[in-house]
């Protein structure tokens, strides 16, 4: 489908926002515009400020007094100490929703109910940190521990009974922590109701302590959150063909096909041979290899950056470089704040 279609196709299911100019522009020049000059902003998106207030209400129906804070950054997140949620910038603009749509191939957050799931997800990231859950015996021994790494990939057992499915992927499957935040999204979607469903196992279970530990949580903001919004959309000083180029190999679709959709040609990619490279030696890594997104977002791109990374491929040292890539500790996961996804 050709952007002027989906562009089409999308635009009817939002309010018409107030028109900011870039909307008039073509693709390309839209392409080298910065995110902070987009202008966004959630209250300029009735499909965001909905799903946000509804969520909201769902949240003072858990019985806490306080609020948490919402802004646009580049993608979705829980930062650590900090007292809310990071949204993909492209929510915000039926046009950059199509963009995002048109380049990527889907979007995380198409509708109000999809961003719903998102939302209530990172709030679990949130209240797990908050009220210091995580540390809790019986959330260790349910859900296992925090401190456990994050696997360079995830086997999934599809008709598990022990899990939820609220994102795709069976996220929940990728890691304790996020099996708590999609056990608690799902709890709080079906607060009033979920008991009718799960009488007995250890999803009951898991459900069961996620109400326990909602009830008994004080109902006032705990101390240790600030107020600071880590990488905020008026910030990002990156051109939306930059941020698409990165993204698309966290999204493994290559960097051509970005090009020849933002501009109907190639150019020619100076990192084209490290390129294929890091993906074939990553690649093996991945088990199953449906799951390569998660490998690629989550060790593929930073090691994109990686200065020794960079280093040995223009040194053309390939078996050094292979080495590295293979076996290089994963350092960065481990430098905080840590950025739950
Ligand atoms: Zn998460």
């Amino acid at each position: 489908m050709s952007w002027a279609k989906y562009k089409k196709k999308y635009r009817p299911l939002f309010r018409r926002p107030k028109e900011a100019s870039w909307t008039k522009k073509t693709l390309e020049e839209l392409s080298y515009v910065k995110i902070k000059d987009l202008r966004l902003s959630i209250s300029q998106s009735s499909l965001l400020s909905q799903a946000i207030k509804e969520v909201l209400r769902e949240w003072e129906r858990l019985g806490f007094s306080w609020q948490p804070s919402f802004w646009l950054s580049t993608e979705w997140y829980y930062a650590e100490g900090t007292k809310g949620v990071a949204i993909p910038f492209y929510l915000a603009h039926p046009h950059l929703m199509a963009l995002e749509k048109y380049l990527i191939g889907r979007i995380e957050g198409k509708d109000k109910e999809d961003i719903k799931k998102y939302l209530r997800h990172e709030l679990g990231h949130l209240l797990d940190y908050a009220y210091r859950w995580r540390f809790h015996k019986s959330r260790r021994q349910l859900f296992g521990l925090s401190s456990q790494k994050y696997p360079i990939s995830y086997t999934v057992v599809s008709h598990s009974k022990k899990y939820v499915r609220n994102l795709p992927a069976h996220y929940a499957q990728s890691h304790p922590d996020e099996d708590f935040a999609e056990t608690f999204a799902y709890y709080m979607k079906y607060r009033t109701v979920w008991r009718k469903k799960h009488k007995s196992g250890t999803l009951f279970k898991k459900l069961s302590l996620i109400e326990e530990l909602v009830k008994m949580a004080p109902v006032s903001q705990p101390k240790n959150l600030s107020g600071f919004r880590p990488g905020k959309v008026n910030q990002i000083n990156l051109s939306l063909n930059a941020f698409y180029l990165r993204r698309a190999y966290d999204c493994d679709i290559t960097y051509r096909e970005i090009e020849q959709k933002f501009y109907g040609m190639t150019i020619k990619d100076p990192f084209l041979s490290l390129r294929k490279d890091l993906k074939k030696w990553i690649e093996p890594l991945a088990i199953p290899i449906h799951y390569k997104d998660y490998l690629l977002h989550r060790y593929h791109s930073p090691l994109f950056k990686n200065k020794r990374v960079l280093s040995l491929w223009r040194k053309g040292d390939k078996r050094a470089l292979k080495k590295y890539v293979q076996n290089e500790p994963l350092k960065w996961l481990k430098n905080g704040p840590f950025y739950y996804t």
